[in-house]
């Protein structure tokens, strides 16, 4: 194990031990290969929304449910959730999965494409969750900025893509580099776009946090 994975697994090892909900919505992912966050990116998750209390919080990619869930519990009393997914099989579990947390008057489920969706929103969001298609983030950003109040928090999750972010153009497998070449234009507009301030966090698969100034 090198010292990476053991600081990984000396961090997982102190979390506790959460509900049967979220523990079966788990093995709802490993059975059916569903991508859900990190458990340190969760951990992060639940504090930086009990320290930036979103009242309207937004979320790009829901797939069955797990992080809204999750978030959902650390909100201000009259704080909610839009989350958007695209993918029938996935809407279906997440709808079942919000019925089941009983959550469904706190989230509400956006079905479609985010890059058409996000056009459509009006009302601002105090905090966005970034969890889509990676190579699409650059793409969804300025209806996101759009969509983000000043003082607002950004967080775009998988920016490190395992490393491969790192790596030279030519040393990306040819079918990732569109997605290499669009996550590292998508964190140096990060880094220097006028009106926000990131820092890249080397967390779960790389968190960007970003604050609209
Ligand atoms: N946030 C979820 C969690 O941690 O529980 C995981 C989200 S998963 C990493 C990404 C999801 O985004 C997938 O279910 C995928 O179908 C969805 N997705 C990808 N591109 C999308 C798009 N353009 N519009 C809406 N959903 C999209």
């Amino acid at each position: 194990m090198d010292t990476e994975e053991r600081v990984v697994s000396f961090i997982r090892s102190l979390n506790r031990e959460e509900d049967a909900l979220i523990r079966q919505l788990e093995q709802e992912a490993r059975t059916e290969d569903v991508p859900i966050v990190r458990t340190e990116t969760r951990e992060l998750l639940k504090v930086l929304t009990l320290l930036h209390k979103p009242k309207r919080l937004l979320e790009v990619g829901t797939a069955i449910g797990y992080s809204a869930i999750y978030m959902s519990r650390y909100l201000p009393e009259d704080g909610i959730i839009v989350t958007i997914e695209k993918y029938e099989p996935r809407i279906a579990k997440a709808k079942k999965n919000f019925a089941l947390a009983g959550v469904e008057n706190r989230i509400t489920l956006l079905e479609g494409d985010a890059a058409d969706i996000l056009k459509g929103l009006q009302e601002p969001f105090d905090m966005i969750f970034m969890d889509a298609a990676k190579g699409q983030y650059i793409h969804f950003l300025p209806e996101v900025l759009r969509l983000l109040v000043p003082g607002g928090m950004l967080v775009s999750d998988n920016v490190l893509q395992d490393g491969d972010v790192l790596e030279s153009h030519y040393a990306v497998p040819r079918r990732n580099r569109t997605i290499h070449s669009r996550m590292r234009e998508y964190l140096y507009t990060l880094k220097h776009h006028e009106e926000l301030e990131t820092a890249i966090l080397p967390v779960g698969d790389g968190v960007a946090l970003s604050i609209r100034l």
